[in-house]
């Protein structure tokens, strides 16, 4: 196996990366860096997050850069403020015998006026988030006249969140630009475009196969209604009590009301969402990283560039719309040689969807059967066991207590006690599961699936409903009965947006639950909303006049003077 050193690196980086326990070089940077430190201009590596490609671009460009000048020669643009920061935590670990070299991380929603002061300071690399890059730009607060090396992180998550306009505006905006490397898990045409337009005959690597999920991760689904979803997620939840995971939701009203259900129920959860301010969602971060949260609930724009180690479980609420989607997901798991699981809850009209994403991911998909209250009580009985003999009784001062303890039980055998700890333990499981009911849904019960689905309609938790509309792969999640209005909107796919991360944009701007929509057709340009009548003022007062991205938003009822 190849060392840091056979790669041709500063010797100072070979030190620190052997500091901070890097022992050999991950795939991609055993490909990329030797590349890189050759002279090589343009670069495409189509590798997972978790692949170790920070490094893979961050230690030749350490290597490359001119320590003595202290004036901005690289530019490491990516999707999210977590990232920018994780990337800039990892450059400050590799530069730690680099002592001339100054880094600085440039995001939204922090000072700015620090931001630039720290700039000005003389650095010679900047991590910037696209939207407050540009603004710098804009104050000529930055100059990027002299950059050489830009890299695009992510590449295919800033697309997604529609920055495509913006990452041009940065590449035409760095005129002596020798270098592009751009790293993505995935190669949508609109990469290849940029790619082509910017880059000059780039080397292309790719780490695993383009378009997959890492083979570290076991992808497993369970087939069960619609109505049982939030009960089947409770289940899976309760069958695996060592789980430290991730569940996405569609919507941040998901996300918000089964955090708030589990949270009322005991678990250790919260809500990761676009409403939180950033000292909110520092918070939820820090608990997850500390583990005082064993479960986050995250919409998927709330979770970009999140990288927290040793995730175990990675959970679809719901399959998303995009096989992109569920490729980032999935990827929060099994990272760094680990492996993970990545679960899908689904009801049997999704298995064509199901069937699409496995085919692009070309990863086997394993159908489970949803464990039952037995299952459950079971496995977390042997749970409890396994704490109980590992328990650390090495600490506290337990040897003085044992005669006390001995004289009080003296009377009650080993079997007792132990029944009566366990019970202390399971009570709670033992009686929710008591009578527990089968949710898995089988081959050939239908109709009977169909009758409990109707039974279940009136009991049936909001944040299940919509489902029961996605047929024939369009999203038909009418759940109401009244008249419908259709609405214009003059975003489109243009704007980065997909189906699913519209559906979210529009509900979170206008606070609706996704009951109240209908079908979306989306256009290039142009976007239209089948919404219920009664709820179609407020949609269209909440996007009405708004700004997105600096244009303003237009949506009126098309039917009455919108645009066709
Ligand atoms: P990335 O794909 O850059 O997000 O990296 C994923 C994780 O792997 C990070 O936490 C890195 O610190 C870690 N990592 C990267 N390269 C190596 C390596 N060669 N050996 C061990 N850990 C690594």
């Amino acid at each position: 196996m190849i060392t840091f050193e056979q790669l041709g690196l500063d010797d100072r980086l070979v030190k620190a990366t052997s500091e901070l326990g890097y022992i050999h070089p991950t795939p991609i940077q055993e490909q990329a860096i030797p590349v890189l430190l050759s002279g090589t201009k343009d670069l495409i590596g189509l590798a997972q997050t978790g692949t170790g490609k920070t490094a893979a671009f961050s230690l030749p460009l350490l290597s490359i850069l001119k320590e003595d000048k202290k004036y901005p020669q690289a530019l490491i643009v990516c999707p999210t403020r977590e990232l920018c920061l994780q990337i800039v935590k990892e450059i400050v670990g590799f530069k730690k015998f680099m002592k001339e070299i100054n880094v600085v991380a440039v995001y939204g929603g922090a000072s700015i006026s620090l931001q630039i002061r720290d700039i000005k300071r003389g650095v010679q690399v900047i991590v910037a988030t696209p939207g407050r890059l540009i603004d710098l730009i804009e104050r000529k607060a930055v100059n990027l006249e002299k950059i050489q090396y830009v890299v695009l992180d992510e590449a295919d998550e800033m697309l997604n969140m529609g920055f495509q306009d913006d990452i041009e505006f940065i590449l035409n905006n760095t005129p002596i630009r020798e270098s592009t490397w751009l790293f993505s898990a995935t190669m949508p045409p609109a990469i290849r475009k940029v790619s082509k337009k910017y880059m000059d005959n780039p080397v292309e690597i790719t780490v695993g196969k383009a378009n997959t999920v890492n083979t570290n991760i076991d992808h497993q689904y369970y087939v069960t209604s619609a109505q049982h979803r939030y009960e089947t997620l409770k289940r899976l939840i309760d069958f695996n009590p060592g789980i430290y995971g991730i569940i996405f939701t569609r919507t941040k009203a998901d996300a918000q009301n089964i955090a708030e259900k589990l949270t009322r129920e005991g678990y250790d959860i919260d809500a990761l969402h676009g409403d939180l301010t950033q000292p909110q969602r520092d918070r939820v971060m820090k608990q997850f990283r500390d583990r005082s949260l064993q479960l986050l609930i995250a919409t998927d724009v709330a979770a970009r560039g999140i990288d927290v180690k040793e995730i175990t479980h990675v959970i679809n609420y719901e399959l998303p719309d995009d096989v992109e989607v569920y490729t980032h997901r999935s990827g929060r798991t099994g990272r760094a040689g680990s492996t993970g699981i990545c679960i899908s809850i689904i009801h049997s009209r999704e298995s064509y969807r199901l069937k699409q994403i496995q085919k692009i991911v070309q990863a086997p998909f394993n159908k489970m059967e949803i464990p039952s209250g037995k299952d459950v009580c079971r496995k977390q009985f042997f749970y409890f066991m396994d704490k109980l003999l590992k328990a650390d009784v090495s600490h506290g001062d337990y040897e003085s207590y044992v005669p006390m303890l001995e004289e009080r039980f003296a009377d009650i055998s080993k079997e007792e006690v132990l029944k009566r700890v366990a019970a202390l333990e399971f009570d709670r499981f033992l009686q929710y599961y008591e009578n527990a009911g089968d949710l898995n849904v089988r081959q050939g019960e239908n109709r009977a699936d169909r009758r409990d689905r109707q039974m279940g309609r009136e009991r049936s938790d909001h944040s299940d409903r919509g489902e029961r509309g996605a047929r024939n792969g369009k999203r038909d999640n009418r759940d109401f009965q009244g008249e419908t209005a259709r609405l214009f909107i003059n975003i489109g796919t243009k704007d980065g947006f997909y189906k699913a991360s519209f559906l979210q944009f529009i509900l979170d701007m206008s606070d609706l639950r996704k009951e109240v929509l209908g079908r979306i057709d989306m256009k290039e340009m142009n976007s239209w909303v089948e919404i219920d009548k009664k709820a179609a003022n407020q949609m269209i007062r909440s996007l009405d006049g708004k700004k997105f991205k600096g244009r303003k938003i237009r949506m009126n009822d098309a039917d009455s003077g919108g645009r066709r």
